[in-house]
């Protein structure tokens, strides 16, 4: 038992931030202190972004939490989902946990190469397993281009604020698939594009939110 996570789990729940049952069990299941750094064990289950390093945070927890509601009901049985700046690989290994399925695979693209080795040390303390198996992948590249190789997703999460949508991300959205994606400079704002089974998107603003941008490897690390 986890004391600390409970309480963050009750307190998500409480302010209507975590809303379903399965975000729950997921959220008491993925132990964040083991996606944090070393310095900020302590601070593993506070309600706020944490350094990683390269200018890079782990997002906060109600971050977290507020993505993985919008994108339930497309992490089901057997699907691809991506996750693009996976940073420290949380989010992969949530993302996975919700489709919970042998067929299932989350595919993590992530540009800064010390947080591709990172976040695969993070997740091979509980996740060794799906590591092995390829269900939990981390690619070294450009997110803004996506994985063209496991696509269509149907859920794409982006973890880091792009100044306009990238085109390949929504190529490689599946119909009937869902992205959620920080979108702007200075103010930003997390949209929902939702895939119709023609191709057509349907784009929702839903929250103003402060992300990391989505950028050059080079412009973020000189930040
Ligand atoms: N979901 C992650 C968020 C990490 S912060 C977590 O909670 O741990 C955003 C991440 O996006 C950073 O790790 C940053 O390095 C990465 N990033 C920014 N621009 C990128 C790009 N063009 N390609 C890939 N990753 C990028």
């Amino acid at each position: 038992m986890n004391n600390k996570l409970e309480k963050l789990v009750q307190n998500l729940f409480k302010e209507g931030v975590i809303r379903s049952e399965i975000v729950k069990q997921v959220f008491l299941s993925v132990d964040r202190i083991q996606f944090v750094d070393e310095s900020d064990k302590m601070y593993a289950y506070e309600d706020y972004p944490l350094q990683i390093g390269f200018n890079a945070t782990i997002s906060a927890p109600h971050m977290h939490a507020y993505s993985l509601e919008l994108l339930k009901d497309h992490l089901q049985n057997g699907v691809r989902a991506l996750d693009i700046g996976s940073g420290s690989g949380y989010l992969c290994a949530a993302m996975f946990l919700m489709m919970k399925s042998q067929q299932s695979k989350v595919i993590g693209v992530e540009h800064v190469p010390e947080l591709v080795e990172k976040s695969l040390k993070n997740l091979n303390i509980s996740y060794n397993q799906q590591l092995k198996d390829k269900q939990i992948q981390i690619i070294k590249g450009d997110g803004r281009l996506g994985y063209e190789q496991e696509g269509p997703y149907q859920a794409i999460h982006v973890g880091a604020a792009a100044e306009t949508i990238p085109q390949k991300l929504l190529d490689q959205l599946d119909k009937g698939g869902r992205m959620v994606i920080p979108v702007g400079k200075g103010n930003q704002v997390f949209q929902v594009i939702d895939k119709d089974a023609n191709g057509k998107l349907n784009i929702q603003n839903v929250l103003g939110v402060r992300y990391v941008p989505l950028t050059d490897l080079k412009k973020q690390l000189n930040n």
